[in-house]
């Protein structure tokens, strides 16, 4: 007998909240939590919900009045979420945390925009270094006492983070400005300072390999140790005289998308020249032109030596003619850009249209009367759509024996699942069939690991490995059962099981025979030997094996079956497993060239709706297709677009697109009519060279940092620069065309900017 305040007692809390993943308010899904009463309950529940991979989350809440994330408290995974302080609609975050993949660092200490907040994740590349084999020294000598540093470096772990991890594991209480970090380098047996001036460097950008043997030391100590003989790296950076045009911008807080946006404009040399000769009177008629100009003046000054300017004015200027840039929320490098042209050109249009304006037409053709109607659109830069397509090899094995590999295209997403798969699969290949008729599992070395349910999602399957089997369709009275193929002598599988019918009941040998002599002769035929010696045979359900004789007229009762098995001799395997297909069901790494992508813009296409045509005097169906006009702009702006943010997504594409450093040509993609006589000069004006780059690093737009690669017109060399932080980089392939690249700028081969 329960009471109506017993009731109440048991009747489930219900939390409605707004769940992010790594403190990103934008994705946020509404979710329902009920029947949760402990902090350990409610991390489980998120991890089933979202079919994390990972085991351990770390849930934090997001605090209005302080506009910050904070950590719910870790220790204690009984703690009862109703003495959290959630309330309905709050905005909870989770993190996933794994084992040694994620780098940690503090946010707030760097000028690079993390999401807001207490930790930020970067996900590391390839590590640098090894577990134990990095020593830590007390101070830089090599003599001195030495630890072992516990965790990995990666080529992204930035010089303050190694500072930390090493201040933590000799238990210094805390690291600031006059913290160095000293690395051994063991070819020039020199110890290197870092000072705190390079702290936001990673190792790759500081060009710091194989290091082991690192040390930290504050400042005042130094003085005091005559035997050091460290050369501070940034002094050394410093004192190289710098070239005109290469300077670092300083980080204002979250303003790397600016400093990458200026830095690209900075490769174009009609630009700089203009801005560099440009008067400063009337200065309020065109108040961006004049804070750009002083900006384009000191970064290509003969006399100002400063490795690195702060834009301040010009981000004030911005700040107040767009105001959605004045917050110090993250931003798009691209979007500036864009802003920043349309800005200058209001005051300069005849240099800004001559140098990046140019035109596309957009033609409709009528299916129905083939009437063309055009229009034509002014464009500062080409937004080129990535195809968010996957190639996934798929290990197809019928059950007659035959066994494929299959390619398929599928746009891959974070809930995609199996059956998602299976059916672009069928819808592909084998239209006739139906989804219970595939079967999707795990093959490893031959044999079944695992089944995959339907509902698992594609991102987490276990290394990216899918086959699927063909099964024979059943009525209710049969069921499906194994027909394993072994080596003879090593009793191991050669090649992937197929699937039989036998009746649930009462099964003999007639009911098999056919079935079986079809995969024989598959056998035979794929060793091309119809005398191949076999052995068949049944395993019962106590797991006996005996002879199975399928020739046999007198019809064997097998009512206790489990599986077949067919054995061969070691020779006729080994024929076999030389004719088999090769098995290679990983998931390809998703590659495309700019000229694909090109390819793909300009293609004529058919209308995904009706239009109206103005012939036909209806809605009609249509096909498009767009061209680029004469003339083309000197300056060609690219954005990839890598950040599609559909209702499905909000996930970066990070799909490697192979460019062209010099000779883009986009004459295949220039308007053909009878009025216009092509002539010679077209392929000549259409080629362009690659000047600059706005690489983007991290998942989402509001959680990456942003370098620009870019050439500088005098050197005709390439720099890097990493907000107030720029260095030389090679000019090869290797080097340029990184799988982050997100704006490419190119400009007119024969574009002349001399005079
Ligand atoms: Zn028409």
């Amino acid at each position: 007998m329960s009471t109506s305040s017993d009731r109440y007692q048991q009747s489930p809390q219900i939390y409605r909240f707004k769940l992010c993943q790594n403190q990103e308010d934008f994705a946020h899904i509404s979710i329902l939590i009920y029947n949760i009463r402990t902090l350990q309950e409610l991390k489980q529940r998120i991890i089933a919900e979202y079919g994390l991979t990972s085991s351990r989350i770390r849930l934090l809440k997001y605090s209005e009045p302080t506009q910050r994330w904070l950590s719910l408290p870790d220790s204690d995974q009984n703690l009862e979420i109703r003495y959290l302080n959630i309330a309905n609609n709050d905005y909870i975050s989770y993190i996933e945390l794994k084992n040694r993949q994620y780098a940690y660092v503090n946010s707030l200490s760097n000028g690079h925009y993390y999401p807001r907040g207490t930790t930020s994740i970067i996900e590391r590349k390839a590590p640098v270094t090894s577990t134990q084999t990095l020593k830590l020294f007390e101070t830089p000598n090599l003599n001195a006492k030495h630890y072992f540093l516990d965790d990995l470096l990666f080529q992204t772990t930035t010089i303050k983070l190694i500072k930390q991890k090493a201040a933590e594991q000799i238990q210094i209480p805390y690291i600031n400005q006059k913290t160095n970090l000293f690395v051994y380098d063991d070819k020039n047996t020199k110890w290197t300072k870092y000072d705190h001036i390079l702290d936001d460097c990673t190792l790759e950008e500081l060009d710091i390999k194989n290091c082991t043997a690192i040390s930290i030391k504050i400042d005042k100590d130094i003085a005091d140790d005559d035997g050091d003989n460290g050369v501070t790296a940034a002094d050394r950076h410093k004192k190289v005289k710098r070239e005109l045009g290469i300077c670092g911008l300083k980080n204002m807080g979250s303003t790397c998308y600016m400093n990458s946006a200026l830095q690209c404009l900075n490769s174009i040399p009609q630009l700089i020249k203009f801005y560099e000769t440009l008067e400063d009177d009337h200065a309020d008629d065109h108040p961006v032109s004049d804070v750009y100009s002083k900006l384009i003046k000191r970064m290509w000054s003969e006399s100002d030596q400063s490795s690195c300017i702060t834009p301040r004015q010009l981000k004030a200027v911005v700040d107040k003619i767009a105001p959605v840039f004045s917050d110090h929320r993250p931003k798009d490098s691209h979007e500036f850009i864009n802003f920043f042209l349309h800005a200058l050109q209001q005051e300069q249009p005849v240099l800004i249209n001559k140098l990046f304006y140019g035109q596309i037409s957009s033609t409709v053709t009528c299916l129905d009367c083939k009437s063309k109607e055009s229009r034509q659109e002014l464009i500062s830069f080409l937004p080129l759509p990535i195809e968010n397509k996957t190639q996934i090899q798929i290990h197809y094995i019928q059950y007659n024996g035959k066994e494929e590999q299959l390619s398929l295209e599928l746009s891959v997403k974070y809930r995609t699942t199996v059956l998602d798969l299976i059916k672009c699969f069928i819808h592909k290949y084998v239209p006739n069939l139906n989804k219970n008729q595939i079967k999707p599992v795990r093959l490893n070395e031959d044999q079944i690991s695992s089944e995959y349910k339907l509902t698992n999602y594609l991102t987490t399957l276990y290394d990216n490995r899918i086959a699927l089997f063909q099964l024979p369709s059943i009525d209710e009275e049969e069921e499906h059962m194994l027909c394993l193929f072994v080596n003879y002598s090593t009793q191991c599988q050669f090649r992937p099981p197929v699937y039989l019918i036998k009746p649930k009941y009462n099964c003999r040998s007639s009911d098999l025979r056919e079935q079986l002599n079809s995969i024989i002769q598959h056998l035979k035929t794929t060793i091309n030997d119809e005398n191949m010696k076999y052995e068949v045979s049944w395993t019962t359900i106590d797991r006996q094996r005996q002879n199975l004789n399928i020739n046999d007229n007198d019809n064997q009762i097998l009512s206790t079956i489990r599986a077949v098995t067919i054995s061969l001799k070691q020779s006729y395997v080994e024929i076999y497993k030389s004719k088999q297909t090769k098995v290679a069901t990983i998931m390809q790494s998703k590659y495309l060239t700019l000229e694909k992508l090109l390819g793909n813009f300009f293609l004529e296409d058919i209308l995904d709706g009706k239009y109206y045509c103005s012939e036909c005097r209806q809605m009609t169906q249509g096909k498009q297709k767009s061209d680029l006009c004469r003339p083309l702009p000197t300056i060609f702006i690219i954005q990839l677009k890598r950040f599609p943010y559909d209702k499905y997504s909000n996930e970066k594409i990070d799909t490697f697109i192979e460019y062209p450093i010099e000779n883009l040509n986009l004459y295949d993609y220039l308007i053909k009519t009878d009025e216009i006589v092509i002539n010679d000069d077209d392929s000549q004006s259409s080629r362009y060279n690659l000047i600059s780059i706005s690489n983007h690093y991290g998942k989402t737009l509001s959680s990456g940092h942003y370098i620009t690669y870019a050439k500088n017109y005098q050197t005709q060399r390439w720099y890097s620069f990493n907000d107030d932080y720029s260095r030389e980089i090679a000019s090869d392939k290797q080097t340029l065309i990184t799988q982050d690249a997100y704006i490419l700028i190119y400009m007119k081969q024969n574009a002349d900017y001399k005079t």
